[in-house]
């Protein structure tokens, strides 16, 4: 089912197969035979080891979506820390509301206080009760607020911190202004049901207003007097470049929770952070994780296609990072990986460096350019006019700026 360069032999099987497990085949890289064997691996576990723990979360949880993503999704959510910690609650559904308590037996009346519908579930308090039925049509677009009302509460609070511009009117700092929003309607929600003497209760939409811009205040650089406050290593990542004769390759994979169709992307920059190539690739259905290695592999493939001797391989998935730079291929039983190992072996020199995502925009941005693309790999010898503020905002960096 390979052809003799090593690519998919399309014609063989496209005929017999479901469009989707076409889109999951396009996301895996052929095998290469003589690097590594089909082995048995679990699909519950990133290193394929069976655990209890693992199969205990894919028979309970229906999204399928393994805690750790979606901690890592809450983790980066910019809001207030309070909304962080009830968003969690919410997405592990246990936030108090009267189902919850009447499932654990402290009220025998499970309905809702307010508009007495049978059961006051997380659902029905965030969405369908009272102040939340008018405020959602208000920021949410018109053609998309059936399905905002009514999907999977899980997957509706991912989707929502994850993609933007999916749902909303506004898309900017959408994260901060949904969860902002949602925690208004809980506190207000309360505020009503134990103290309903308390009047004047502000705009719901104008509290989250505030609540975004107290967030977005929050987070930028801290000013102590007239001067900023020091720069400190890890805390304002920014990106750095090379030394002289070394190009830096940042890599980016990326991942719709609603499709479950993945993207990756790259830049290649020299010290002076130029412009050396950038490449994107529609990949088909496959993990985030998959599409991180995805795009260190095409970033490897385009450097050497291009006659780079020395390459640093930059990227934000720590699990990709720890993969590449210490995995053993064998052991993962990923074609991917070994086609990366290969790439490594081969006479010229490589390092992987590690960079947290605020300062790996430009490879974020080459690879949401491959979303609307068929699935095949394109690569950019000049800078999109999308790239340009990217490059320049990297390419001014000086650490004594920030002091
Ligand atoms: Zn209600």
């Amino acid at each position: 089912m390979v052809t003799a360069n090593g690519e998919w032999w399309w014609d063989g099987f496209r005929h017999v197969l479901p469009a989707a497990v076409l889109l999951a085949i396009a996301a895996i890289k052929p095998p290469i035979t003589e690097l590594i064997s089909d082995s048995v691996g679990w699909r519950g576990e990133k290193r394929r080891n069976f655990s209890v723990n693992s199969a205990y979360a894919i028979c309970s949880n229906d999204t399928n979506v393994p805690t750790d993503i979606v901690w890592s999704i809450l983790f980066k959510f910019r809001g207030l820390p309070r909304v962080r910690s009830f968003l969690w609650m919410c997405y592990r559904g246990c936030l108090l509301t009267k189902s919850e308590r009447n499932r654990r037996y402290l009220t025998d009346d499970p309905s809702c206080s307010i508009c007495g519908e049978a059961f006051e579930s997380i659902s029905h308090v965030l969405r369908g009760c009272g102040a939340a039925r008018s405020i959602w049509p208000c920021v949410i677009q018109r053609d998309k607020i059936a399905e905002f009302l009514s999907m999977n509460v899980q997957q509706w609070l991912l989707l929502n911190l994850q993609e933007p511009n999916y749902f909303p009117k506004v898309s900017a700092d959408w994260d901060i202004m949904f969860g902002s929003l949602l925690w208004l309607l809980w506190k207000r929600r309360n505020e009503l049901v134990f103290n309903p003497n308390v009047c004047g209760l502000d705009n719901t939409l104008q509290q989250g207003q505030r609540m975004l811009q107290e967030s977005l205040r929050a987070r930028s650089p801290v000013r102590v007097g007239r001067t900023l406050a020091p720069w400190q290593p890890g805390l304002n990542v920014r990106w750095r470049g090379p030394s002289p004769s070394w190009i830096k390759v940042n890599t980016d994979g990326a991942r719709s929770i609603r499709s479950g169709l993945a993207t990756c992307g790259g830049i290649g920059r020299d010290s002076n952070g130029n412009w050396c190539f950038g490449f994107s690739r529609a990949l088909g259905l496959c993990s985030a994780l998959e599409a991180e290695l995805w795009g260190v592999f095409e970033g490897l493939a385009t450097a050497w296609s291009l006659g780079f001797p020395r390459v640093i391989v930059e990227m934000d998935c720590h699990d990709a990072y720890e993969m590449v730079a210490l995995g053993n291929p064998k052991q993962l039983g990923s074609s991917l990986l070994a086609g990366i190992l290969e790439l490594q072996h081969r006479s010229w020199e490589i390092k992987f460096n590690f960079i947290k995502r605020e300062g790996n925009v430009p490879a974020d941005l080459m690879a949401s350019l491959a979303w609307n693309d068929p699935l095949e790999y394109r690569r950019y010898m000049v800078p999109p006019p999308i790239m340009l503020e990217a490059i320049q905002f990297d390419r001014d960096f000086d650490p004594a700026d920030m002091v």
